[in-house]
């Protein structure tokens, strides 16, 4: 029967030899002839061809090494005694009562070649990776020294000059380096992450001190723009914790900052609530809102992604790497927590998270267990409700706070201070969002003067921009 076979056998892709209970080869189809260089394989012993054969103790043929699901990988020798890779396999079969042996192997020698290329690629793609964390640790840090020295430099300038024009040049000069100087920082925090080599420092601190220190980094900007800022620490919240003050400031401080970049009207409120306590551990929430731009829904999920910013004109217009959030919600993991984000666009935005912390124990002092004690009011976009009422054109809120605008960003144009004018201007054009045609087009003219910084078209186009606000109040 397997005679009959032979002419399929010899038209297979595979190597096929069939050998008897003594090991002698009694057929080698066409394919082994071919690969195995014989002009004949009939009448060889089967450990010609693979030595590595073995004779069980029942007289089967076996492998050294049992077989794998593809088979076994064997070296398969030459007529010249050169040898290749296959995977083999035997199987055992009766023919006409006759014990023989089917022995069916396919050439590994790409496969083993392409698993080697792999596994090199493999190699080369993690020294690649380890050798740029390391460039990128290393050019950071060597970036630091002289961005530090010009930015003591210009200090020392700015103290010492008393032309405006070389001061203004100066305070450019300065928050450059400010910028590069943050820059800089999130690359290299962003790389010790990325390497996993960046460790938390915990120690004892107090909260409080904290959260002044992070109020005062923020204040001046905040107020500058005109915008209220509230903070609340509720009683519960313990005065000493143990804990990275240095990256709960850093998280804090990046929430803060991009609630003041994307806010031109309104307010910005920090909260800091205790949640929850087991044993010396207690979880703290901190909440920062704002009443902002806002971020849309689909956007929300890029959010905490590495290098992205909602849209490119993002970067244009307020700078940023987009790596500060992704740097917050990995620290915030580190430390046991989540970040949370809520908001809608145009109307605000809630950036939250907490952690566990450790609190310091007096020897001998019992400590509460109590996960479900403090209520913790989620942050809702409703906490902000009252402030969009100054968005909606027309309101007593509105006008109010268009004021407030005009005469600052007036100011700003009578100071040629640009820079600020233009801030002003942005809470202009959010609160005269909804207003008539004609307004919003006297307010975008306004916008490009300033934007030019053109004095005379200006101090023009904000007095038609006045006079036709108050015209438009008298009709109502
Ligand atoms: P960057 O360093 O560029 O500010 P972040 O990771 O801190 O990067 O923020 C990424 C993007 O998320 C910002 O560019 C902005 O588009 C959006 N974003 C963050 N916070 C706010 C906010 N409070 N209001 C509106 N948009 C925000």
């Amino acid at each position: 029967m397997i005679q009959d076979s032979f002419e399929t056998m010899n038209l297979a892709l595979e190597m096929i030899l069939i050998f008897d209970t003594s090991g002698r080869i009694m057929f080698g189809n066409t394919r082994a002839q071919k690969l195995l260089e014989y002009d004949q394989l009939e009448d060889l012993q089967i450990q010609e061809i693979f030595p590595d054969i073995l004779v069980t103790e029942d007289g089967d043929f076996t492998w050294k090494e049992s077989e794998q699901d593809l088979g076994s990988e064997q070296n398969a020798y030459r007529k010249n005694k050169t040898c290749f890779s296959v995977l083999a396999r035997i199987s055992k079969v009766n023919s006409e009562g006759q014990r023989l042996y089917i022995c069916m192997a396919v050439d590994n020698t790409i496969q083993n070649y392409f698993a080697h290329r792999a596994q090199m690629a493999d190699e080369q793609n993690q020294s690649a990776q380890q050798m740029k964390s390391q460039f990128v640790a290393t050019v950071t840090h060597e970036l630091r020294t002289p961005v530090n020295g010009i930015l003591g430099n210009v200090q020392t300038l700015m103290g010492m000059e008393n032309d405006p024009a070389k001061q203004g040049l100066l305070a450019l000069m300065e928050r450059g380096c400010r910028d590069m100087h943050a820059i800089i920082n999130n690359i290299l925090d962003f790389s010790k992450l990325d390497a996993g080599k960046l460790e938390l420092d915990e120690k004892e601190f107090v909260l409080r001190d904290l959260m002044d220190y992070i109020k005062s980094n923020h204040i001046n900007k905040i107020t500058d723009k005109g915008l209220g800022f509230f903070m609340n620490i509720s009683p519960e919240v313990p005065e000493k914790v143990i804990g990275d003050e240095l990256r709960i400031g850093q998280v804090l401080n990046n929430f803060l900052s991009n609630a003041t970049k994307f806010t031109a009207t309104g307010k910005i409120m920090v909260e800091v609530v205790k949640t929850a306590q087991m044993g010396d551990r207690v979880e703290l929430f901190f909440m920062v809102m704002d009443t902002g731009i806002g971020i849309s829904k689909e956007n929300q999920d890029k959010l905490f992604k590495s290098f992205s910013q909602v849209d490119s004109s993002t970067f244009r217009k307020y700078g940023g790497t987009g790596l500060g959030l992704s740097i917050c919600k990995q620290l915030v993991e580190m430390m046991g927590g989540n970040v949370h984000v809520e908001s809608e666009e145009n109307k605000g935005s809630v950036f939250s998270f907490h952690i566990w912390i450790k609190v310091p124990t007096e020897e001998g002092e019992v400590l509460d267990t109590d996960m479900h004690a403090y209520q913790v009011q989620i942050p809702t976009m409703d906490m902000l409700e009252d402030t969009s009422k100054s968005m909606q054109y027309g309101t007593e809120e509105n006008r109010e706070e268009l004021q407030k605008k005009l005469s600052k960003l007036i100011l700003c144009i009578e100071m040629k201070n640009w820079e600020k004018a233009e801030m002003f201007m942005e809470g202009i054009r959010q609160l005269t969002n909804e207003a008539p045609r004609e307004i919003k087009s006297l307010s975008l003219r306004l916008k490009m003067s300033v934007q030019k910084e053109d004095y005379e078209k200006a101090l023009e186009a904000y007095n038609l921009f006045a006079e036709s606000l108050e015209k438009g109040e008298s009709i109502e």
